[in-house]
């Protein structure tokens, strides 16, 4: 696809914040926005997974990323306001939000399903999501076309047995992502979109199927051209959707 070479560079002199960037899925949308010329903004909760991706990054040749730690299960919203803060200092604008961290949670019964890992689950993959994009409202609307992209799953769509607060937490994000869309669309240049980025061979895929051959799967790579999309010029005018990455083409 020609839109993922790097000598494109559709994502010059863009910041994009990519959450959950250690690892699977981020990892791999944040490599592929440095390629496409994007300054990456590296979150995460390990500082030394987050530093190999910034080393991978500067050996390629892209963009000097920055790095930011934050773990999602206990931030508080002082601290997505300080992070806000850090950014405006740093940067003064932000043209993309990935919210792409998450967890997996417990594989069970709701019936069976603990207190302590259902609020986990709850707090990391939707209240963090909700308070990261409250928190950066006002630097992303001093982006000509800002892009938010949220995270969602198969069975945010349709509930399924044993994805507990899993799928809870997906269905909430593609409502919060549809209200974001709906209240900013006549009144800002932010577009919000999902991705659904389907079944991918990551550590969080293994763990919820793990008699499955990761092989039968696309590598985080092989599906980056709806994020990369979604970031660029050519998805303006889109908002309010919720698409799958697999087997995305233009
Ligand atoms: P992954 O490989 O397990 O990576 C998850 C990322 O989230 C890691 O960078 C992880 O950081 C970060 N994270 C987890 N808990 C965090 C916390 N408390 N604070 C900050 N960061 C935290 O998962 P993935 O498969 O790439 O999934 C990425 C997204 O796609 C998730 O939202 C997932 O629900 C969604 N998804 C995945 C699939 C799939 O088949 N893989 C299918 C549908 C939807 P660490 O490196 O520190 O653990």
């Amino acid at each position: 696809m020609s839109s993922l070479k790097s000598d494109n560079k559709p994502l010059q002199n863009r910041t994009i914040l990519v959450t959950g960037a250690s690892d699977g899925i981020g990892r791999a949308a944040a490599k592929c926005y440095a390629a496409n010329g994007a300054t990456v903004i590296l979150m995460g909760r390990s500082e030394d997974k987050l530093d190999s991706v910034y080393d991978e990054i500067t050996h390629d040749k892209g963009p000097t990323p920055a790095i930011i730690t934050l773990d999602f299960n206990t931030a508080t919203p002082e601290e997505y306001s300080e992070l806000a803060n850090t950014l405006d200092q740093e940067f003064g604008v932000l043209d993309g939000l990935l919210l792409n961290a998450g967890i997996l949670g417990e594989r069970k019964p709701l019936a069976q399903y603990s207190a302590t890992a259902w609020q986990q689950v709850i707090q990391v993959n939707l209240t963090a999501p909700f308070l990261m994009t409250k928190a950066l409202l006002p630097l992303l609307e001093q982006a000509d076309n800002a892009s938010v992209v949220f995270t969602s799953s198969g069975v945010g769509r349709k509930g399924k047995a044993y994805w507990g607060a899993y799928s809870a937490s997906k269905f909430g994000i593609e409502g919060i992502a549809q209200i974001w869309a709906d209240e900013l669309a006549n009144i800002s240049n932010v577009r919000v979109n999902t991705i659904n980025p389907g079944a991918t061979r990551t550590n969080m895929r293994a763990s919820a199927y793990p008699a499955e051959n990761p092989e039968q799967n696309p590598k985080p790579e092989d599906i980056m051209a709806l994020y990369l999309h979604l970031m660029s010029d050519a998805s303006m005018g889109i908002n309010g959707q919720s698409l799958d990455a697999n087997g995305f083409k233009l």
